[in-house]
Order: C-alpha cells, then structure tokens, then sequence
C-alpha cells in the first residue's frame, strides 16, 4: 500500500443521461459520482423526478404492445448485433468501469466480454421460445378436444441492478427479458451511471427498437417507486438482502425474481492439488476486490493440508499487483467507496482480536484494501458469518467431511459453493448435500458461465439468472383450448 501512486481523475466528466419515453435527457439535476480510485468526479449522472417517473410508466405500457408484435426472428437479429457492437465498445466499458468504480480494467474486459456473450446466448434462446400440444385426450373430459400452450412475454420488466458487475447484470436481465418480448425499465446503481448508460446505448446501435427500454438514474427512491407501479409485471432483482426485502414490500403481489447477497464457502479436501487451488483462490477470492456475491469468502481445508494451503495462498495472495485499475496489469484496483473498504479493515481487525491470524493485509488506503488472509477466524466471526463483500478471505481447518458440509451449510446464504476433490463420493455428497444454487467442483465458488442457471437458495434469494431461466420468469405460459376439434 506504500507505493500506490494514484492517477488524478480525467479532464472530461461523463454525462450518464437518463433514458426516459425515448429521450435521452440531460437537463435537470444531478448527482456525481467521485472514482474511488482517482478521488475526483468521473460521471454525473441526470437525476429522474417524478414527471419522469410517470412519463416513464405510460411509455412502458404501450412500449410492451410493440415488442411484443417483434417477431423472435427480429429480436435474435438485434441481440446478434449488440454482441458484435459491445466488442467494439469493450475498452469503453472497461474504463468506465475501471474509473466509476476502481474495477481493474483486466476485469472489465472480461466483464464486457460476457455482455456480449450474454446478447449472443439471449438471441439463441429468443429462436427457441414455444410452446405445446397438450395431451387433453388422456381423461375423458378432454376427449375430443385440443389445448395448446404457448409463452407470452409479462409486458414491462423492471430491472434493477448492482454496482459490482452493473454492465453485465444489466446485460442479462434486459436481453433476456427483451428475447421474451417485453420492454425494460432500467434502474441502475448510483456508483454507475455512465458503464450503465453505455450498455444502453450499446443495445440502441444495434437496433433495439426505443420503445424496448428506459434508463431511469436515481437513489433506491426511484427503484421503490418503481417496484410498486401497477404498470411493472416482473422484477429482476440483483443487490443486498436488506433491498431485496425492501423491493418485495414494496412491490406486492408482482412476480419477483432475486438475486441477493452471499457467503460462499469452498472446500479444499486431503486429495486436492494444494498449490492449483490456491492459486485459483488467490485469483478468484480477490478479484474487483473480492465484490462478487460468489467471491471466495470462506476456504475450508482439511486439517492434514491446512498449514501447507494457508502459506500457499498467502504467497500467492502477496503477488497480487495492487495500483492503478486502468492499468492493464493491476489485480486490485480499489473497492467501491472507502466505507467499503473499512469494513473489510475493521472485521479482519475483530477477527485476529478474537484470535485469528491476519497472514497478510489487513489495511487500506482510501477505498484500496490489501488483499487479506485470515487464518482460522472463530466462527462467529463476522467475517465468518456475514457478507464482506470484500477483498478477506478466511481460512478454516476440518476434520471431517459431514462437519465441513454442515460448517458450509450453517450460513443464512446458499449461492454457490466451490470443492477441491478427485473423490466422486464427496463430489456427490457436496452437491446433494450443500444448500446452494450450484457447485463448483476442482474451482472456487466464484466461477460462472453466463449460459448456466445461477442463483441462490435461503436469504441468498429465488430465480436461476441465465437467458434459458430468465425467459421463463419473463413469459407467461397462456393456453389455448380448442372445444370439439
Ligand atoms: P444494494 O442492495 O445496495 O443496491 C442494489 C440496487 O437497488 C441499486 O440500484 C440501488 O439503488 C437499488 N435500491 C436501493 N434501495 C432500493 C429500494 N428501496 N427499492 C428498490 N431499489 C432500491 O446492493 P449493492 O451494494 O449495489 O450490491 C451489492 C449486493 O448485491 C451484495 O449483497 C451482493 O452479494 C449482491 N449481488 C448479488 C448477485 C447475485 O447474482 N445473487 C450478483 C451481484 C451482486
């Protein structure tokens, strides 16, 4: 942390207009958003008020009628073409992630990279909505009839999304929603506003007719406004367990889909190639700053190769490059606000007081937190127990494989879970076992593949967030009973 020298902010201030009944709107108020890195303004971001907001709603509802009239054909070819115009924009994307939120740029390319894969997998699954011919004839009730059924889209989505991956987040919920027929009102992070409105625009080039989405910037006023408008059929939610609360208080009856907070765990047995998982953990427990709901948080190893993974991620966790995020060999930039970063500080500070060794880490500067390693944290711990969200990670030795899947299972999250084993029986019992959405096996938690169902079990929240999944939650099944023929 010494030697960090910190870049000064760019000249240029981004504009992040709002998008509002297919209007780009600058004039108004807004709000700036300071780089947790360069500690000056990089974006301002237009503020919606509630003219806005009603404006908004009316536009939504009669935006819904013609998508819906698109044929799938058409919204493939769109999808198509925003994955070829995301690649042209990625090192776009990449900076302004890099300067609105201290994302090191290698980790927005690669973000910017699954947006384009995420257009591409929802243009395929837009070809593949049907429906079916039900076999009514089975009771006799039925003889002599036929029923069909087919998915049709809900109408308005609302999607409201999270600072730590706002590029391909927004990404997934608006494809998929758009593959299925409905228009979007996006209500993005207030850390950022510009790589949201970028993605937009990104889909806009490519065709995607204005009346499929709105980009409204505000505080979590304008999300709750919007979760409860009669005009919204479906939220996608992706943010904390206390918002996600929030929004389903506010939003009622509506259909919910959420994508909440998390405490992954991953399991490193006696079999397991030491060095390979941590490295892996090195670079998976720390990547943007360990701000992944699946970012390696807990790592449990068998206490017969205990000392040997905890000095092996410490020196792997040392060679990390911490500096600049837009430069592109820095591995840790800065987290998304110095509170952010104080927490990380202040429960690995209550860990070791209780007992547990910081191996390395442990401080900050500003919004950089040193990558840190626990070793053997009590676990009552917060930093056992709680989301750090955070560039910590803690390492715990076991004993037994049934105590480690129950020590993995006694958290109020379940996302997913990753397991260093070549033993099939233990792969099995983990994966029939352990209260996730998913487990990785010879990889940490934090691995995912944009065309796989993700999500999570308990306070970690309901729906699978992948463009095949998310179609269902965005269609309706309507059927069609044909009497006498
Ligand atoms: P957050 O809950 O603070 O905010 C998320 C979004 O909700 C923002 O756009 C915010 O403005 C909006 N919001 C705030 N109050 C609202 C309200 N009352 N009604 C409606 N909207 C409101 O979350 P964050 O700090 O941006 O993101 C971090 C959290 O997101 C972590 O808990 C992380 O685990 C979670 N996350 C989960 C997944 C997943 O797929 N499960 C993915 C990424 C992040």
């Amino acid at each position: 942390l010494d030697n960090l020298i910190r870049t000064p902010p760019p000249a240029e201030v981004v504009e992040a207009p709002s998008l509002v009944a297919g209007q780009w709107v600058t004039a108004g108020p807004h709000a700036d958003r300071i780089g947790p890195w360069v500690r000056g303004v990089v974006s301002t971001a237009h503020q919606v008020d509630q003219q806005d907001l009603e404006a908004a709603l009316t536009y939504a509802r009669s935006g819904a009628r013609q998508v819906a009239r698109m044929s799938p054909a058409a919204r493939a070819a769109v999808l198509e073409r925003a994955a070829v115009v995301t690649t042209a924009h990625r090192d776009r994307i990449a900076r302004l992630l890099a300067l609105e939120l201290g994302k090191p740029v290698r980790d927005g390319l690669g973000e910017a990279d699954r947006v384009a894969d995420t257009f591409t997998v929802s243009a395929a699954e837009a070809r593949r909505i049907g429906g079916e011919v039900l076999p009514v004839a089975g009771f006799a009730r039925g003889v002599g009839n036929t029923a069909f059924t087919h998915r049709a889209p809900v109408g308005v989505a609302l999607a409201i999304t999270p600072f730590n991956a706002p590029a391909n987040l927004l990404a997934h919920k608006l494809a998929a929603a758009f593959a299925a027929g409905n228009t979007t009102i996006v209500k993005p992070p207030p850390q950022a506003p510009a790589a949201s409105a970028a993605v937009v625009e990104i889909l806009l080039e490519a065709g995607l007719p204005p009346e499929a989405v709105q980009l409204l910037h505000g505080d979590g006023s304008v999300g709750a406004a919007l979760c409860a408008a009669p005009e919204v059929g479906v939220i996608s939610f992706t943010g904390s367990v206390a918002t996600g609360a929030a929004v389903a208080r506010a939003a009622g009856a509506k259909r919910l889909v959420m994508e909440l907070g998390g405490n992954a765990a991953t399991i490193v047995c006696e079999d397991a190639d030491i060095a390979a998982a941590a490295r892996v953990c090195a670079a998976t427990g720390y990547s943007n700053s360990g701000q992944s709901c699946i970012s390696v948080q807990r790592v449990y190893v068998h206490h017969g190769r205990y000392d040997e993974f905890v000095s092996a991620l410490t020196d792997a966790v040392r060679r990390l490059r911490l500096g600049d995020p837009l430069d592109p060999a820095t591995d840790i930039g800065s987290m998304v606000d110095d509170d952010a970063a104080q927490r990380v500080v202040t429960w690995a500070a209550e860990a070791a007081a209780a007992g547990a060794t910081i191996t390395t880490g442990g401080d900050r500067d500003g919004a950089t937190v040193a990558p840190t390693v626990v070793a053997s944290p009590p676990p009552d711990a917060r930093l056992v127990r709680e989301e750090v969200f955070g560039a910590a990670v803690s390492v715990l030795p076991y004993d037994d494989f049934d105590d480690v899947v129950a020590a993995c299972n006694d958290s109020r999250y379940g996302l997913q879970a990753g397991l260093f084993t070549y033993d099939i029986r233990r792969i099995l019992t983990a994966w029939r076992e352990l209260e996730v959405g998913g487990l990785v096996v010879n990889g940490s938690s934090n691995f995912r593949l944009d065309h796989v169902p993700f999500g999570g079990v308990k306070d970690s929240g309901f729906g699978r967030e992948s463009p095949r999944w998310m179609v269902e939650d965005y269609t309706v099944v309507k059927t069609l009973l044909l009497r006498g023929m």
